[in-house]
């Protein structure tokens, strides 16, 4: 009971403090405390990783980069261990976000591929995919990888625009990712296509950072093809949006470019804007390297102009201005390592106040289902047995329908008595050859051996028709105005598949995903076809 208060609060914290992210904090940090202190059993992790999760993204773009780091690392070490995938996918992108702050990309990149891995055959998160493919290709831009930059921000890019233009700004970010891969491979050519597919959006949008960051490249790419008249056109309107405070650190490396460009043409007065711009951002935020790209364009100017004695002063400064920007950069990795052996230490001492015997550890507490670190335990004796015996072996996998939904209008106390009525349900269907697990939130998975696809597709039916006739009144659930689940299921002839449970799993979860494309509601086979794709079909009575 506790618990689902618990769950209940955070979600009140977030509603309340939707617009006030300093409140959202110091309140978040107060439940975490309390989650902490009053933690006993496995199940209270969910409250603890979720507040871990909403504080890195509280923070994100803060500063407190260490901080953040140790929040993200947190959640995707418990969601981990409690098997929730879509938190799990965004505590790895928080996580990967924070270790880019750290410059340390290549754990980014790793961390976002964990995200993706989580997200695999679950084609209705492609709005998440597609943040995940936007952050691995900017981590891949910073460490100078621009080719794989290039296509991952381009299968980004075209991902949206063929499927979910659900939001211009998108098309604006992902874009102007590919038109800076583009500049880094000196694919002016590219780049400037790229430019004017997003104009459309670009006229359409509010001044924001995003159109000065649409005006400063298209400056750049216009300078560098020869067209000077372009390029001080588009100079101009992005000061005009950086004196309306709209300027972006990310912009910088081009206006060092620009610059460069302008004091070789002797325009020195645009030149000296960008120094400007910089200048003023590094003395705002206290970055060094802002401040170094900034005095870099100033004694440029001056040398070109001959005042040979400033420039030699300023190069000065800028090599102390190094020796500074690089003791910085290693306290942050510092700060980095230190923020993560604390967070594991508190989990290690968490984990130890959980009190988890064996029975624990394979049981889900809430439903008294097995969890997932059984399942590969009891699938891997059916996979020995069916391969043995020449038998089949299937799998079923179900969803509970708008669930979210159900949550927020009945509240996570009614939410876990339908996640335990389902499980119920399994619990009346196990056999010797049938057993069911949580797999996740309001996931379940079924392994099933030796049936025939017909019996299957019966147990399908009779699990969906069970919880129909258990007439849960769920209003926001356009099925009938009850509970309803949406089932995929699997058989594989195991004489003639050398598939693994994960593909198992894999198949029956992409006719669910077929079954909740169509409606929600039903029940889907998956049909393995070696040579001419995959095929599913509606299961009816
Ligand atoms: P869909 O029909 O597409 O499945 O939509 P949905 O709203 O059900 O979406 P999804 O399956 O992604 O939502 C699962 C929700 O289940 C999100 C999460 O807050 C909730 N949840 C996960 N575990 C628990 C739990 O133990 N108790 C309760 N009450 N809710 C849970
Ligand atoms: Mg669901």
């Amino acid at each position: 009971m506790k618990q689902q208060l618990l769950r209940d609060r955070i979600d009140q914290v977030v509603r309340e403090n939707k617009n006030d992210p300093f409140r959202r904090e110091q309140e978040l940090k107060k439940l975490l405390k309390e989650a902490e202190k009053n933690a006993e059993r496995e199940s209270d992790l969910y409250a603890i990783g979720k507040i871990s999760m909403l504080l890195a993204n509280s923070i994100l773009g803060q500063g407190k980069r260490g901080t953040m780091l140790s929040y993200a690392y947190k959640a995707v070490s418990i969601f981990e261990k409690t098997n929730e995938r879509a938190l799990l996918a965004r505590s790895y992108n928080l996580l990967g976000i924070a270790y880019s702050g750290l410059g340390n990309y290549l754990r980014a990149v790793s961390a976002y591929n964990n995200g993706l891995r989580i997200l695999r055959g679950r084609d209705c998160d492609l709005i998440k995919k597609n943040t995940l493919l936007n952050n691995i290709s900017d981590a891949y831009y910073h460490m100078g990888v621009y080719e794989k930059s290039y296509s991952i921000s381009t299968d980004c890019y075209e991902n949206y625009r063929h499927t979910a233009q659900d939001n211009p700004l998108r098309a604006i970010v992902f874009g102007l990712n590919v038109c800076d891969s583009c500049l880094g491979l000196e694919n002016y050519k590219r780049a400037k296509e790229i430019l004017d597919e997003i104009k459309g959006e670009i006229d359409n949008s509010p001044k924001s950072i995003y159109v000065c960051a649409y005006y400063t490249r298209l400056s750049y790419v216009l300078y560098v093809t020869g067209d000077m008249e372009g390029g001080e056109k588009f100079t101009d309107m992005a000061f005009d949006l950086i004196d309306q405070n709209l300027d972006y650190y990310d912009n910088h490396i081009f206006y060092t470019k620009i610059a460069a460009i302008q004091i070789d043409h002797g325009d020195y007065d645009r030149a000296l804007r960008y120094y400007a711009a910089m200048a003023k951002y590094a003395e705002e935020n206290n970055h060094t390297l802002d401040l170094i790209m900034a005095k870099s364009v100033r004694a440029n100017i001056c040398r070109a102009r001959g005042e040979q004695d400033q420039a030699l002063a300023i190069y000065k400064e800028l090599s102390a201005l190094y020796e500074t920007w690089i003791s910085q950069q290693r306290a942050m990795q510092y700060e980095g390592q230190k923020s993560l052996e604390d967070a594991n230490k508190e989990i290690v001492k968490l984990m130890k106040k959980i009190k988890s015997s064996n029975e624990l550890a394979e049981r889900d507490p809430l439903t008294d289902l097995m969890n997932r670190s059984s399942l590969i335990r009891v699938s891997s004796s059916f996979l020995q047995t069916a391969k043995e015996k020449k038998r089949h072996l299937g799998g079923i996998f179900f969803d509970i329908d708008c669930f979210k939904e159900y949550n927020d209008h009945y509240g996570h106390a009614a939410g876990d008595e339908a996640i335990k009525l389902v499980a119920n349900v399994c619990k009346s269907e196990e056999s010797a050859t049938i057993k069911f697990f949580r797999y996740g939130g309001d996931e379940y998975f079924g392994v099933i051996l030796g049936h025939s696809d017909e019996s299957i597709e019966k147990l399908a039916l009779r699990i969906s028709e069970k919880v129909h006739d258990a007439g849960l009144e769920h209003v926001l659930n356009s099925n009938g105005k009850r509970l309803t689940v949406s089932i995929g299921i699997v058989n594989l002839d195991m004489r003639k598949s050398d598939a693994t449970i994960l593909d198992i799993i894999k198949f029956a979860d992409k006719a669910l995903y077929r079954a909740k494309n169509s409606g929600r509601d039903c029940v889907y086979a998956f049909r393995y076809r070696a040579d001419s794709g995959n095929e599913y079909k509606q299961v009816v009575q």
